[in-house]
């Protein structure tokens, strides 16, 4: 009976967890959620995989993408581009399927701007002490880039009233039952129901 899909936003600082997050909601509810894959101009990680991390591209395949408008919502984040394939999330969403935006605070407030029926949730630490650990402990950025997001925190932090709720990652089990209790909740919002359709009457067979 859903009328249509639903586009969760999650953001947070570098090192709140939030891919953690997303990347636990999936393994709890495979069937049930769609992680957007992003397009960045910054070189792969280690770890990463060309169109499964990221769609890696340079900047004039970038530009050229946001030029024919083929990218829902796009920012700079530490010097590299990164944006949101537009077809693949309006399919989904038109399948009424639930899609997941792992994005920055930029990106998340267009998507706001253009769907105003998204769910943002921001993804914060226990505390920034722990921030700057996880960071550490992560291993993927170099000192400068670490003190680059860090120097960020506050500035992202400023922006949380603007989110529609705040989840904090302490123990990743709570931090996945409140997003998923999060998710649950909006899914029963009667603007999501196709309630025409609910209340029509069967035709009648008695004749
Ligand atoms: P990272 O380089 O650590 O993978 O990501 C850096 C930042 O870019 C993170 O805050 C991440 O959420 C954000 N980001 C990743 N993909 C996108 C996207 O498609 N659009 C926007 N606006 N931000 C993104």
């Amino acid at each position: 009976m859903d009328k249509k899909g639903l586009l969760l936003v999650v953001s947070g600082p570098s090192g709140a967890g939030k891919g953690t997050v997303c990347q636990g909601l999936i393994r709890k509810n495979k069937a049930c959620f769609s992680l957007s894959v992003s397009l960045t101009t910054r070189k792969p990680r280690a770890n990463e995989e060309q169109n499964k991390s990221y769609f890696f591209v340079n900047r004039s395949e970038f530009e050229s993408l946001v030029k024919n408008d083929q990218v829902l919502e796009w920012a700079e984040v530490y010097g590299n581009l990164y944006g949101t394939p537009r077809q693949w999330v309006q399919e989904k969403l038109g399948k009424g399927e639930t899609v997941l935006l792992e994005i920055d605070i930029q990106g998340a407030l267009q998507i706001k701007r253009k769907f105003p029926e998204c769910i943002l949730i921001f993804i914060v630490p226990p505390s920034i002490n722990e921030l700057q650990a996880r960071l550490i402990r992560r291993g993927t950025d170099d000192h400068a880039i670490i003190k680059k997001r860090l120097d960020c925190v506050q500035c992202e932090l400023q922006e949380i009233p603007k989110y529609d709720y705040i989840v904090v990652n302490d123990q990743l089990e709570v931090a996945l039952n409140q997003v998923s209790a999060i998710i649950s909740a909006e899914k029963c919002r009667p603007n999501r129901f196709d309630l025409q359709n609910y209340l029509q009457l069967g035709e009648s067979t008695d004749e």
